[in-house]
């Protein structure tokens, strides 16, 4: 079992704070490693490296910055396989899944710095004889707060936009999955990377707190839960500085009867069953058009019961475990509250049967519960786990307001061959990244992020980079003469 240290000025650093968090395998409860808690002396030191690092950072030519990225890019692509085998093996995701996901993970570094280095001010000529000139320029020390279920994805996205942005990185990651981030900027290191411009402590909540309060940062970008991003929203207005905050969801997917059947269950599975049903775009309440409803159900239960639940490790695992006990048990809770509701289960439902070496692992199978109702909790919490609700619709009014009646916005994902009805729903859902006849597409040019309980911000795109930069205005006078005002001028002509 690796213990690992914290990772801060470009050097792996003994913790002043002596507290540990032990790194459990979801499948297996084997112990992976050991990271410190990092208490404020550490965040202090982690905080002061970055600011240091700031200024020779900031000072350098975007195109350099790039190049930077590009080696780190560089180095990661050439571990691909090691980072997949890790990122599993802590998060509890299936090889297959984590393979190909990490294998564009290096996009997201090339990206942001080919954008930084295209990012261009602004000039307008102005009435009285002036110039202006808008101006964009780093913030300083962000303050990156990433959850478990995409330990080095979020990261990277966050990690990329800020740095080409011009700005240094304090991180706390996910006290459930602090592993590959620590690592992440070890390799940093190792590519060339300034040292100060990542870095990494590791802890739980409290840790993440002493991070927002730390007086060197000027931003704050967070993925998590609701319940976390107000208390950071909370924190970042006390000090007046800007946060980013992607948060939770409860995805609907309205799915049509001019659909391919099997294409439409097939879109199913994957929004539904990807990473066990934790991600924040997961679909989790399906509704469908009353006239396939019967035949949909039927199908996609029988579809998930085929899917296979067991070792992450393994190339043939559909379905990993959950994170953490917790997660296990609260899966559990709404299955039992649906059932109390009287929603009708589909498929899953109980612990599934698995080998002796997985027995101690938060396994939880494939639950669809058919018949679900707006009322019911199953319909309005998200679960984060692979348990979710199908709701039937009349016609597309019905599925309007039923997609929209929940406090998220961020995801939702229409199914249909019409393609007015595809524009008129993608106008009118309310949600932040809405897919037509696919779901979860994500790349490094399409903007992403909700609104509502799902929060505020964006990563990818421009709107990130933008995000981790504040944007200044320079007004020159190019009259030759100052307009006296007390002299009798008129400023305001
Ligand atoms: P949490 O909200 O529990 O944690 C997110 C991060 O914030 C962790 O590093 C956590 O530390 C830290 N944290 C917790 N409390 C505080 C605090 N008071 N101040 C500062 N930092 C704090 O989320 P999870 O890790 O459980 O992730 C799951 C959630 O993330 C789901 O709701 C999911 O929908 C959402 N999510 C949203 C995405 C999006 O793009 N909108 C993408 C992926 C997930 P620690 O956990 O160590 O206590």
């Amino acid at each position: 079992m690796t213990r690992y240290l914290l990772h801060y000025g470009g050097q792996w650093r003994d913790p002043h704070g002596r507290g540990v968090i032990d790194v459990p395998s979801p499948a297996t409860l084997v112990p992976l490693g050991q990271v410190p808690v990092a208490d404020s002396h550490d965040v202090a030191a982690a905080a002061a490296a970055a600011a240091a690092a700031w200024p020779a950072w900031r000072a350098l030519e975007p195109l350099e910055r790039g190049r930077h990225l590009d080696r780190f890019a560089d180095l990661i692509r050439s571990r691909i396989g090691r980072l997949a085998e890790l990122e599993s093996a802590v998060t509890g995701r299936p090889i297959r899944e984590m393979s190909a996901q990490m294998s564009r993970i290096p996009e997201w570094l090339e990206y942001f710095g080919s954008i930084a280095a295209g990012l261009e001010g602004e000039s307008n000529r102005v009435k009285g004889g002036f110039v202006t000139l808008t101006h964009y320029e780093p913030v300083g020390v962000c303050a990156l707060l990433t959850p478990w279920n995409h330990p080095i994805l979020i990261l990277v996205k966050k990690i990329a936009a800020a740095l080409a942005a011009g700005n240094t990185c304090l991180v706390k990651p996910s006290e459930l999955a602090p592993v590959t981030p620590l690592l992440l900027a070890e390799w940093a290191r190792e590519s060339g990377m300034p040292e100060g411009t990542i870095n990494v402590v590791t802890g739980a909540g409290e840790t993440g707190a002493l991070v927002c309060a730390a007086p060197e940062v000027q931003m704050i970008d967070l993925t998590g839960g609701t319940a976390t991003g107000r208390r950071v929203a909370a924190v970042a207005a006390s000090r007046l500085i800007p946060c980013t905050l992607e948060l939770g969801g409860k995805t609907p997917i309205l799915v049509f009867e001019d659909t391919p059947l099997e294409e439409a269950v097939a879109g199913a599975l994957f929004a539904a069953f990807i990473a066990s049903g934790q991600t924040c775009v997961s679909g989790a309440r399906f509704l469908v058009a009353e006239a396939i409803y019967e035949r949909f159900v039927e199908a996609f239960a029988a579809q998930a019961s085929r899917l296979v639940v067991g070792d992450p490790a393994d190339a043939k695992t559909d379905i990993g475990p959950v994170i953490s006990a917790a997660s296990r048990d609260r899966c559990f809770a709404h299955i039992e509250s649906a059932k109390a509701n009287g929603a009708r289960l589909a498929c899953g439902g109980t612990a599934p049967a698995l080998a002796d070496a997985l027995k101690g692992g938060h396994y939880v199978p494939p639950t669809i519960f058919a018949d679900v109702t707006p009322g019911m909790r199953l319909f309005r919490e998200e679960v984060f786990g692979p348990v979710v609700s199908v709701t039937r619709f009349r016609n597309e009014a019905e599925a309007l307001a039923l997609a929209n009646d929940s406090e998220f916005a961020l995801g939702a994902a229409v199914w249909t061959r019409d393609v007015t009805r595809a524009h008129r729903l993608a106008g009118s859902i309310r949600a932040g990244v809405i897919w037509v006849n696919d779901h979860h597409k994500n790349d490094p040019r399409s903007i992403w992020g909700g609104f509502g309980a799902s929060g505020w911000g964006k990563e990818n795109g421009w709107a990130a980079l933008k995000e981790h930069m504040r944007k200044r205005s320079i007004i020159i006078r190019t009259a030759p003469r100052f307009d006296d005002w007390f002299g009798g001028g008129s400023r305001y002509g």
